[in-house]
């Protein structure tokens, strides 16, 4: 329970990251942060304590501490913070899929992940490196039509510059992590736009 995820949001109410319930208690209980209610009520620290009657009725999300029982939050908002972090997404395989959308950035074919490859766009052989911006979804096909020629080489192009997401674009998918309802409204601006239309930042050269 107290490694479980809470959900951080600047002054605006945009998502920054997620942090553990722990250190949840902590911003709160040092006056820096806020709980968010159902309603968008806020609640410090000490508003979050609960009576023993009303234990039963908050299935477990309760956490005892020295100043009693304690309800966890599991959106919590920055009181002085106004920034919205760099935070990049991990590189691997599941990322990059998800990113481009399970299409293959060459033909424009939506696909399991089971018949996707990733490819790199500057073949190694050319000294491409692996990372997010020269590496893309592709399909069996055209991974092997390209083979280890260049864009140009190949006559074909890309559905989009690849770059490295940044974190708060990536806040719906979340991969491996448990999601609370608690955050949907706050996820929701994200997952309102397609991924086409996310407006990923282009990493710093
Ligand atoms: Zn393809």
């Amino acid at each position: 329970m107290v490694h479980s995820n809470v959900l951080v949001l600047n002054r605006s109410y945009l998502p920054v990251h997620l942090t553990s319930v722990k250190r949840a208690f902590v911003l709160l209980y040092r006056g820096v942060a806020k709980a968010l209610g159902e309603d968008f009520q806020t609640f410090n620290f000490y508003e979050l304590r609960v009576s023993p009657d009303e234990i039963q009725s908050l299935e477990g999300e309760v956490i005892g501490t020295m100043q009693g029982m304690i309800r966890v939050p599991r959106v919590i908002v920055l009181d002085h913070y106004d920034h919205v972090p760099k935070r990049y997404v991990r590189f691997s395989r599941q990322n990059v899929l998800v990113r481009d959308g399970f299409t293959c950035q060459y033909c424009g074919v939506r696909l399991p992940k089971s018949e996707l490859n990733l490819d790199h766009v500057v073949p190694r052989a050319l000294g491409g490196k692996t990372t997010w911006e020269n590496i893309v979804a592709s399909c069996f096909e055209c991974n092997r039509n390209k083979g280890s020629r260049t864009l140009a080489q190949a006559r074909i192009s890309l559905l989009r510059r690849p770059v490295r997401p940044r974190w708060t674009h990536w806040a719906h998918s979340f991969p491996g992590k448990v999601r609370y309802k608690e955050w949907q409204p706050f996820l929701h601006v994200v997952e309102q736009r397609k991924m086409s239309d996310v407006n990923f930042e282009s990493s710093r050269a």
